[in-house]
């Protein structure tokens, strides 16, 4: 690797140019080697990167001090803040026309050619962004449990095919904006009690663009997007919750002049399930079952993501009891783990018993065993129930 020269000589100023001076300089020396002047010329184009780098530099006066002390090995890591930038060769162009394109303010504007290869760079001119499309998608909790992807057919604004996005007839339909003169900004000088003050805005002739279609587009009128539809596949991953928003970046409406997509706001619902309400990442179903099963036991069958499950209901179950099913809950959506399934009993009192039974029953009433009615364990159903509903 070459080695570096000293930003000072990069830019032609002494060692006690004032700001002033070194702005000054350095928008020479973008002028000079400019991309858009010297087409295809590497040299020049490490020339503009070279006085990017020494701009930025001596522009910002902590890091001028630092080199003014320790010279270009201070500018690198461990010097804290700003050296990294550096390391793996310099600025790249988009960075330089982000940071520094207001220097090219009102210099560039003349250039016939000025952004045309920086479209889209982050330079002096305005690119569109479309808007964002909200569509809601209705998940089953299996979908929901497993993930899905889902093929949607979305009415969205599409560039135009005739005009490729651009809203111009052909090549020649531009011409340059007369008010800003190119840049796509215009400068008022505004007299206000406390002085002159120097306003920046977007041009409103060519919103900013720099350049206006004299010959539109006659498919989409010079807008450059047309009413369309397109089919996005959505991936959904698993554990998404009601409410929950997944952004499909670069899907949304199409933006004018070829500008960028804007993104595509997909919100998740839930589609109830009866048998098996989410909690978290749990699910509670609520079992009914029979007096005879409660006092003897027995299996019973209760309902799972995917199908059904046999348990175990144990002699002597009172009402809210909860059993737990480990992991048959859904998934994390983060990836932590699985959820549960809780059982929550509930126990059938019939309402009507006929004779023979009613005679049945008043002969259990009177054996030991059925004439105490108090709690079986010391934390009472509503304690339990109401840490299960929180
Ligand atoms: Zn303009
Ligand atoms: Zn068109």
């Amino acid at each position: 690797m070459a080695t570096k020269r000293d930003y000072y000589e990069v830019l032609g100023v002494n060692r006690n140019a004032n700001a002033d001076e070194i702005k000054k300089a350095y928008r020479q020396a973008a002028i000079k080697y400019h991309p858009d002047k010297n087409p295809g010329d590497k040299e020049a184009e490490e020339k503009f990167k070279e006085a990017a780098e020494a701009y930025d530099v001596l522009s910002n006066p902590d890091k001028r001090a630092r080199y003014d002390q320790f010279g270009h090995e201070g500018m690198h890591a461990g010097m804290g803040g700003g050296g990294a930038a550096y390391g793996a060769g310099g600025f790249s162009m988009e960075d330089i026309f982000r940071n520094f394109g207001d220097i090219f303010g009102g210099h560039f504007g003349g250039f016939s050619s000025f952004g045309g290869d920086f479209d889209g760079m982050g330079g002096q001119r305005a690119v569109h962004r479309g808007s964002d499309l909200r569509i809601k998608v209705k998940l089953t909790l299996q979908e929901i449990a497993n993930g899905t992807t889902k093929k949607l057919k979305i009415n969205k604004l599409i560039p135009c095919d005739q005009c490729g996005g651009t809203g111009a007839k052909d090549k020649n339909s531009y011409t340059t904006c007369a008010t800003c003169n190119g840049t796509g900004q215009i400068h008022r000088t505004v007299n206000t009690f406390f002085g002159r003050t120097q306003t920046t805005q977007t041009c409103p002739a060519c919103g900013g663009e720099g350049r206006t279609i004299q010959n539109p587009c006659p498919k989409c009128k010079g807008e450059g997007v047309v009413k369309g539809e397109e089919i996005i596949e959505i991936r959904i991953p698993a554990g998404v919750g009601e409410g929950m928003q997944l952004t499909v970046t670069g899907k949304g409406n199409a933006a004018r002049h070829g500008g960028i997509n804007g993104d595509l706001l997909v919100q998740i619902e839930e589609e109830k399930n009866p048998q098996l309400i989410r909690d978290g990442n749990d699910l509670i179903h609520n079992l009914n079952i029979t007096i005879p099963t409660a006092l003897l036991g027995g299996d019973v069958e209760i309902p799972t993501i995917e199908s059904r499950a046999k348990i175990k209901i144990e002699p002597g179950t009172h009402a809210g009891k909860v059993l737990r099913l480990r992991g048959k809950g859904l998934p994390d959506v983060n990836g932590y783990g699985r959820g549960d399934i809780l059982v929550v009993i509930d126990i059938t009192v019939p309402t009507r018993l006929n004779a023979e039974e009613k005679k049945l029953v008043e002969e259990l009433a009177g054996k030991p065993d059925f004439q105490k009615a108090e709690s079986t364990r010391n934390q009472n159903i509503f304690d339990r129930m109401r840490s299960f509903f929180r």
